[in-house]
């Protein structure tokens, strides 16, 4: 059975559903990802690497990653500290608005919990999976450290994918953020940039530049998801162009990266091709955007995608 590991932080989600009531659910980056991996691809085993709390949020969280089949065994529970959770607001024109709470998450101290115990147990899976938003929630004093595990990891044989994606708030300048993506970027065997990540990091405005930087650091696989029309590949010296089919009736683009790196690295993990893999992984994302919130009904979900053929 192949398997891969999803690293970083889920958060608890509220949002506003009109003045008196809200909704509540749980959202992340790498959350997402395994969730739509996990729906497509039922025999990859699927896990979530993160730190959640003792309290009953975390026990609901918890029960949420189990009853998306995806495997808990490294989900570590700190005596203290609770998720992270952030607020969606939507304004009379439509327009949503983000509030977070995650500055002192239980998956911050993600590292703590990396022992060589648990890096021997995942050294043997096939693929570790980490983006610019878990880089940036891991400690400042826990970075070096994290580096020295991603190494042993690398060194068992998993191999690393890095979305480099960037959120501005949750780093302290644009150049720690560089210097860490660029060492991300040195460990990473696969990569699925978008090009407005590293625009306001490197001035870096076209699929072509982001093959360009990404391929300077000697990356096998790069996968650059270029918006609505288009998705450019790298890989073994040959740059591809996929067209995809833009979905005009968009409801809300939350998570629809995240969809597509959870689907996309289901399907080559399962063996597919780089184009089939690419096709399937924007038919989730094209899917996912038609419904709002992160997480699309699973039903329908699945429907779309038995019907793209996975
Ligand atoms: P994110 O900012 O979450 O990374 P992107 O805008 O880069 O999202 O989109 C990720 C993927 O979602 C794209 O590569 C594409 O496959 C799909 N996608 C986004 N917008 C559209 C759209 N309007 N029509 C079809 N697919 C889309």
């Amino acid at each position: 059975m192949k398997s891969i590991y999803f690293l970083g932080e889920c958060m608890v989600e509220l949002r506003v559903l009109d003045g008196a009531t809200m909704g509540q659910s749980y959202a992340g980056d790498v959350y997402n990802s395994a969730v739509y991996l996990k729906r497509c691809f039922t025999d990859i085993a699927t896990s979530i690497v993160t730190a959640i709390g003792q309290d009953k949020l975390s026990d609901k969280m918890l029960s949420c990653f189990k009853n998306e089949n995806i495997n808990t065994q490294f989900v570590f529970r700190h005596n203290s500290k609770v998720p992270g959770l952030y607020l969606i607001d939507t304004d009379a024109q439509g327009e949503r608005s983000f509030t977070y709470w995650r500055s002192d998450a239980a998956a911050r101290k993600i590292v703590d919990f990396l022992d060589d115990d648990v890096i021997t147990q995942l050294g043997a899976g096939d693929m570790l999976f980490f983006s610019g938003i878990s880089l940036a929630v891991i400690e400042e004093s826990a970075r070096e450290q994290f580096w020295i595990r991603l190494e042993q990891l690398k060194a068992a044989g998993v191999k690393v994918v890095f979305d480099p994606n960037y959120r501005a708030r949750l780093w302290q300048s644009e150049d720690q953020a560089k210097q860490q993506f660029e060492r991300a970027l040195r460990f990473s065997d696969v990569t699925l940039p978008g090009v407005e990540d590293l625009t306001v990091l490197y001035g870096i405005d076209s699929a072509q530049q982001v093959i360009d930087f990404c391929q300077s650091f000697g990356i096998a696989e790069i996968v650059v998801k270029n918006g609505p029309e288009s998705v450019i590949t790298f890989v073994q010296g040959q740059l591809t162009a996929h067209h995809i089919t833009p979905v005009t009736n968009v409801v809300d683009t939350t998570s629809a990266g995240d969809a597509f790196n959870g689907v996309y690295l289901g399907a080559r993990l399962s063996g597919r091709s780089i184009s089939d893999a690419v096709q399937l992984a924007a038919t989730a994302a094209g899917t996912v955007i038609q419904h709002p919130g992160a997480i699309a009904p699973r039903d329908e979900f699945k429907k779309v995608m038995l019907a793209a053929g996975i």
